[in-house]
């Protein structure tokens, strides 16, 4: 994520990755009590231009508040201090990973009267990668809502991440995908799911899930070109008969599912909504897309 060379913003500094340091006492390393968001900018014909930059720093000011982190910086100086960061880094296509963390020394289970805020910038590719996942079920569920603010982008409920999509691929799978306490299907490890079934799409209501920015970007692009979205609570049971499945994140962007345990989806994901609305995805966060108002001509 980076070399030596590499500079990051640490409370106030640009400095070098190497020396972006904390202590062993910090109270986010032992609680996971920190919140971060996970951003992405691209080369645009208009220059480098972070997507919705103002909808992510304002989820981490929501994260902040969640759980009681102070954050002094206003979404716009954290913009232009991202922007200042990408320069710096000689950076346009790039993963942004700010962190607001309790780095006092400090072993209370109490709220931090103070926090540290560092940004990180590093060149990174899909996520999840180019190809079509094979997703299993999780033994594992999303966090309860009811014991962690499942809204905000808190690191400890990461914990659940890597269990889970560790879980997956040690049986051989992609990825992981995890239902609700209530066995209704919510979301991978760090993306949001959708499925088509009969030219619709269909995902989860925020409840159990992250309110993801490209989850909204996707539903608004889809509602644009005339495709129906449904948001609704569904088991496992009812994703028999989709034809198509996708997942949808800032790190991931729109990636192709083609099964999920023993569910194959039975169209190519080439000829699924996904595959065109991954295209419409990047059209408008790379700066092209002069078409995105018009109607789609889809074959699913
Ligand atoms: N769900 C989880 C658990 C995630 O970590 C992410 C990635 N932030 C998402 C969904 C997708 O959110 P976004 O589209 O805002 O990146």
């Amino acid at each position: 994520y980076f070399n030596p060379d590499t500079l990051a913003f640490v409370d106030g500094e640009f400095v070098k990755a190497d020396q972006a340091q904390v202590s062993s006492y910090a109270q986010s390393l032992h609680y996971g009590y920190a919140v971060f968001e996970g951003i992405r900018s691209y080369a645009t014909p208009a220059g480098t231009q972070i997507f919705k930059a103002k909808e992510h720093y304002e989820r981490l000011q929501y994260s902040c508040k969640s759980v009681g982190l102070p954050l002094s910086y206003s979404i716009e100086e954290m913009t232009e201090i991202t922007y200042r960061l990408l320069e710096l880094n000689n950076l346009s296509d790039a993963y942004i990973r700010p962190l607001v963390y309790a780095g006092t020394p400090n072993m209370t289970l109490k709220h931090a009267s103070t926090s540290n805020l560092m940004i990180a910038v590093w060149d990174w590719g899909k996520y999840l990668g180019d190809q079509c996942l094979r997703l299993s079920i999780s033994p594992y569920q999303r966090p309860n809502p009811k014991a962690v603010p499942i809204e905000a982008k808190v690191s400890g409920h990461y914990v659940n991440s890597i269990i889970a999509s560790s879980e997956a691929r040690g049986r051989g799978f992609d990825e992981a995908l995890l239902l609700d306490m209530n066995g209704f299907v919510a979301e991978g490890p760090g993306a949001n799911f959708f499925f088509e079934k009969d030219g619709e799409l269909f995902t989860a209501p925020p409840g159990s899930i992250l309110r993801g920015i490209t989850r909204n970007t996707i539903i608004d692009l889809a509602r644009e070109a005339g495709i129906k979205v449904t948001e609704k609570f569904f088991t496992p049971d009812e994703l028999q008969g989709a034809t198509g499945a996708f997942f949808t994140g800032t790190a991931a962007e729109v990636i192709g599912i083609t099964s999920i345990d023993d569910l194959v989806f039975s169209t190519p994901y080439q000829d699924t909504l996904g595959h065109v609305l991954a295209e419409r995805y990047h059209a408008l966060v790379t700066g092209q897309s002069v078409a995105h108002s018009q109607n789609l001509e889809v074959k699913a």
